[in-house]
């Protein structure tokens, strides 16, 4: 009895849940994020438990067959939902039919050769294999794939690591004593049970704080970007000063301003697809010349920033001429344009400054020497004020 109530509320959650992941993958709008296979995971594994009941015990029926096969399914149902969540694309329905298929197959073969003793301990063994492979790359993507989910990717892996020990137990316990230990309301079977529907209530909300996390993760990068050329935005640099200031003893940094000189006339001449295109080649000039640390940004129509740290100002300087070399010896094919097109930049560079608050007085500096140096006659750079008169008194 306590056994059929288990089994009853497991069933209502796992269809519920079903709904609720289809429900949000619908709202996902095209991507999912594998919410339809969790959704079909969780309707699998349902409706196997709803065939449990109707059926009471073992058996050897058509009932029986689709019940073990779709038990057995919806483990890589729910892998494959994992598998489109982390990003692959490939196909999953084909090969997860074809599996179901083949496992009913093998069912008929075993239950035919060896008998329902063995039809019911490959269920559990092969559930256990599964449980341990998926437990396995969870393990393996909290270093990879899911590197930022690293904590929530241990706690996977323990909840199936309890899944697959309860059903390597099971495989043992049908081998050793039989259908007999398959009673539902053996002590064995309502552990099982209790395990299954907590299993049950706590990884539904655990998945939809991964969509959310993937989500929010997402809407944050979008919001510190500048879409055209994936630099970061003025917003996007802010944030990564303040996580650069944040640690302990972290260098100065330095900031050039760089702005594409006569770029309106790219526009005019050759129209504003054209005018991307340069935009986009000045942003791939700026991320191949900076180390990895230093910060890229587009902060304006075509205006650019680049942000060095742990630099003297020799450094500074002979990156600031490189850009600007680099800029003016790009030759930039743009589709549908005959001319290849050249473009010059002017770059104003500011002070060291040593706080994310600073970023404000460093931007309006390199603005004062970038006007000085476009009114100097374009393509070159200029040093903030005091930075000038500062390497004026070294050199004297
Ligand atoms: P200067 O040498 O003084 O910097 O002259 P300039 O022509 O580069 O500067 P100006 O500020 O006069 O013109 C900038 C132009 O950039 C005007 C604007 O239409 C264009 N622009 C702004 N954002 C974009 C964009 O995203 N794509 C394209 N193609 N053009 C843009
Ligand atoms: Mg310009
Ligand atoms: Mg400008």
């Amino acid at each position: 009895m306590v056994a059929s109530i288990l089994v009853g509320m497991l069933c209502a959650h796992l269809l519920f849940f079903a709904a609720m992941f289809l429900l949000i993958s619908t709202r996902l709008h095209g991507r999912k994020l594998g919410m339809d296979f969790f959704a079909l995971g969780n309707l699998l594994l349902g409706l196997a438990y709803v065939l449990q009941l109707a059926e009471g015990g073992p058996a050897w029926s058509l009932m029986s067959v689709v019940n073990h096969t779709l038990t057995i399914a919806s483990p890589l149902a729910y892998a494959c939902g994992a598998m489109r969540f982390f990003g692959y694309g490939g196909a999953l329905v084909r090969p997860l039919t074809a599996f179901a298929l083949a496992y009913a197959a093998a069912q008929v073969l075993v239950q035919w050769s060896l008998g329902p003793v063995a039809r019911y301990a490959m269920l559990a063994g092969v559930s256990a294999l599964l449980f341990l492979v998926m437990g396995i790359a969870v393990v393996r993507g909290a270093r990879s794939f899911a590197r930022d989910l690293q904590r929530e990717m241990v706690f996977f892996a323990l909840l199936i690591g309890g899944i697959c020990v309860l059903n390597a137990l099971k495989f043992l316990r049908i081998v050793d004593g039989g259908l007999e230990a398959l009673h539902m309301d053996s002590r064995f079977q309502l552990v099982f049970y209790v395990y299954m529907c907590s299993l049950t209530t706590v990884l539904p909300p655990s998945i939809v704080w991964l969509v959310l996390r993937r989500l929010t993760d997402e809407l944050r990068q979008m919001a510190a970007c500048d879409p055209m050329t994936q630099l970061l935005n003025r917003r996007g640099l802010a944030q990564a000063l303040e996580l650069h200031f944040s640690a302990p003893g972290a260098a100065p940094v330095c900031l050039l301003l760089i702005d594409v000189d006569h770029f309106k006339r790219i526009n005019d001449t050759h129209g504003h697809h054209a005018g991307d295109a340069v935009l986009c080649q000045v942003a791939q000039v700026l991320r191949g010349a900076m180390r990895q640390g230093d910060l890229t940004g587009r902060i304006g129509g075509e205006e650019f920033v680049a942000i060095c740290s742990d630099t003297d100002a020799a450094g500074t300087a002979r990156l600031a001429e490189r850009l600007r070399a680099e800029i003016e010896n790009q030759a930039i094919e743009v589709v549908g344009c005959a001319a290849v097109l050249r473009v010059t930049a002017t770059i104003g560079v500011s002070q060291q400054f040593g706080s994310a608050q600073a970023l404000d007085g460093a931007l309006q500096e390199a603005d004062v020497a970038l006007y000085r140096g476009k009114a100097g006659g374009r393509n070159r750079v200029e040093w903030s004020h005091a930075r000038s008169l500062e390497m004026q008194g070294a050199a004297v």
